[in-house]
């Protein structure tokens, strides 16, 4: 079913509730990465400037009651910088003082509730919680792709009170980012899948079988396939339970004719802290363990990406977060930026942390801001909070 962007509503004077999600780094009350606010500021500038009341609410974190080092205070002074006009924040996202404070606001006003997740009901997605917020708003915009997969009352059970609802321009651009992979890709597509485990790519890997032609397997959870097909891992990580999982995937793979690519190369390395002793290995020896894709492989993943016309990415193809083992996500992340003719989608989480702020990653087609929701959007499931805004 469809659901309408933030443009297809008549927002002049209107009450917006707009879900934002703000849930950004903080040290003490500095954020450290204000991405996730930049990324809406398309939406709510584009309310402001349609003379509508942009009423703005997130979650910051997971408290389940007040909880002062949680509260959204920097976000407002954030907010009130970037959009050079005053945000105050309230008190609260629900009750009286809040519902004062919002009805005294005037069209292009815009205000920040306090964190949605000082209430359990919240997460409970409760219904009188959902009245609450609801409460004197005329039209409701959710831009939180980030929470998109969880049924909260502010990303759902809202929209069972306020008729008027669509996405922002940032849920926009996310999903249309996703739908280019999954539904009709430009061929030949091409999936890279790293990061820690297989358990947590099962669902993605079962449901790009028959959308992608090509899957480049690297991070930690290659072990577990190469271990499967007998190729000896030494001590590299490795799930024991899912080998035979990992075969089955593998003939999957083949009975739909994709390209199922593993690491034919390593950087190795005593232990994750012994950098040190970090070299080249085609063969990773006993002692030692695999941390990154090695050169090889990265020469044969880039030679797979050269033809590619749509590429999805999730989870980092080593360590990263070390020096020493991030040179296989960099430089397939530097290729995959200099493609050209190709769409080029990072999921968020890791890959994004790991590739997000280099200077080519501007040259990506789209970094999704949401790790969990890319996932499970990209294994098939329904995003509740897409959902909810089917109209
Ligand atoms: P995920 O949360 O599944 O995306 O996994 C990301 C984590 O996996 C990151 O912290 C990576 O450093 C880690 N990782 C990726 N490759 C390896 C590897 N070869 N050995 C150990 N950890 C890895």
């Amino acid at each position: 079913m469809p659901i309408r962007s933030v443009s297809a509503l008549q927002l002049a004077g209107k009450k917006v509730l707009v879900r934002c999600d703000f849930n950004v780094p903080l040290e003490g009350t500095t954020i450290t990465d204000p991405a996730r606010i930049d990324a809406s500021l398309d939406t709510i500038r584009y309310i402001l400037k349609e003379r509508g009341i942009a009423v703005l609410c997130s979650h910051l974190g997971r408290p389940k009651e007040r909880a002062p080092e949680l509260s959204l205070k920097p976000v407002a002074a954030y907010l009130t910088h970037a959009l050079g006009q005053k945000v105050g924040l309230t008190p609260d996202c629900i009750g009286d003082v809040t519902g004062r404070m919002v009805a005294a606001l005037k069209p292009g006003d815009a205000i920040l509730l306090e964190n949605l997740r000082y209430h359990k009901e919240e997460e409970a997605n409760d219904r009188d919680f959902s009245h609450e917020l609801a409460r004197a708003k005329d039209a409701y915009v959710n831009d939180a792709f980030g929470t998109a997969h969880r049924a909260h009352a502010s990303t759902a059970g809202v929209t069972r009170f306020i008729a008027e609802r669509a996405a922002g321009f940032l849920m926009m651009r996310e999903l249309e980012a996703l739908r280019a992979v999954t539904e009709n890709p430009t061929h030949p597509s091409v999936a890279i899948l790293g990061g820690a485990k297989v358990s947590d790519k099962i669902g993605v890997i079962r449901n790009l079988l028959n959308k992608v032609d090509t899957i480049l397997i690297g991070g930690a959870m290659a072990y577990t396939f190469l271990k499967a097909a007998n190729v000896p891992i030494g001590l590299s990580r490795v799930e024991e339970d899912k080998l035979e999982l990992a075969r089955e995937l593998v003939g999957e793979a083949e009975k739909h004719h994709v390209q199922f690519r593993l690491p034919i190369d390593h950087i190795v390395a005593a232990s994750p802290d012994a950098s040190t002793t970090a070299r080249i290995a085609t063969e990773i020896p006993d002692d030692m363990m695999g941390l990154d894709i090695g050169p090889a492989t990265v020469e044969d993943f880039i030679a797979r990406l050269a033809t590619a016309k749509t590429v999805i990415w999730n989870g980092p193809l080593g360590f990263f977060e070390h020096p020493e083992f991030a040179h296989g996500t960099m430089r397939v992340g530097e290729a995959l930026a200099n493609l050209t003719g190709a769409k080029t989608i990072i999921g968020g989480g890791d890959t994004a942390a790991a590739v997000g702020h280099q200077r080519w990653s501007s040259r990506f087609t789209h970094i999704s801001t949401g790790g969990g929701a890319t996932l499970e959007y990209l294994e098939g499931k329904e995003l509740p909070g897409v959902k909810a805004l089917e109209v």
